[in-house]
């Protein structure tokens, strides 16, 4: 384990035989369709990148960049996009790909945002899900993992930047925190 963490919370195995559950689950729920998979930079980059692989019908991406209005320690919900979609949505299928669902709150603006854009149908995917903290319900269609209150890096996730490219999710030391 990287020598900031704490303790491992899902191994490399664990992530990729859940992935490959869900690519299947979407697989055969989008029979006959084209998906296309919405994920919000930089966080779900990496497990958008494996689901899409594990996924049989025709799937393209899009990517949005989105920052939080407000204190970074309380969202306020708001969310400002700071790079939108390259393509419209439509008519088509889509499926937000999410990293985590914590309060809700991001997920629940922009699923509003581009449900406002007249895709075909809209629905969810998020690779963890932090239930406790929910501020605002979120209706989660496909979900990796159901985990505790606790601050998770790794594929994908980050702690300013760092530990993105961890092919495990962590916690981390305390001190790390405290260093900060
Ligand atoms: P929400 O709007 O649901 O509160 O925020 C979700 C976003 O908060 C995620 O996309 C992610 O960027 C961040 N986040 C929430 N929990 C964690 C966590 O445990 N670890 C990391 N690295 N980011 C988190």
């Amino acid at each position: 384990m990287h020598p900031d963490g704490e303790r491992i919370l899902l191994s490399e195995e664990t992530i990729r035989a859940r992935v490959a559950e869900l690519g299947a689950e979407i697989s055969r729920d989008y029979a006959g369709k084209e998906l296309l998979a919405v994920s919000i930079l930089k966080g779900a980059a990496i497990f958008l990148a494996d689901l899409v692989r594990c996924i049989t019908v025709p799937a393209f991406f899009d990517f949005v960049a989105i920052s939080s209005y407000g204190s970074s320690a309380k969202s306020s919900g708001a969310v400002r996009i700071l790079k939108d979609l390259d393509c419209n949505i439509g008519g088509r299928h889509v499926l937000i790909v999410e990293d985590i669902v914590d309060s809700g709150l991001t997920l629940n603006y922009l699923a509003d945002s581009l449900n406002f854009r007249d895709p075909a149908s809209l629905r969810i995917c998020t690779l963890l899900d932090k239930p406790s903290r929910r501020e605002v319900p979120v209706n989660i269609h496909y979900n990796g993992f159901v985990i505790p209150d606790e601050f998770v890096v790794g594929y994908g996730l980050d702690y300013n930047e760092r530990y993105r490219n961890l092919p495990y999710i962590m916690t981390l030391r305390p001190q790390i925190y405290e260093e900060a």
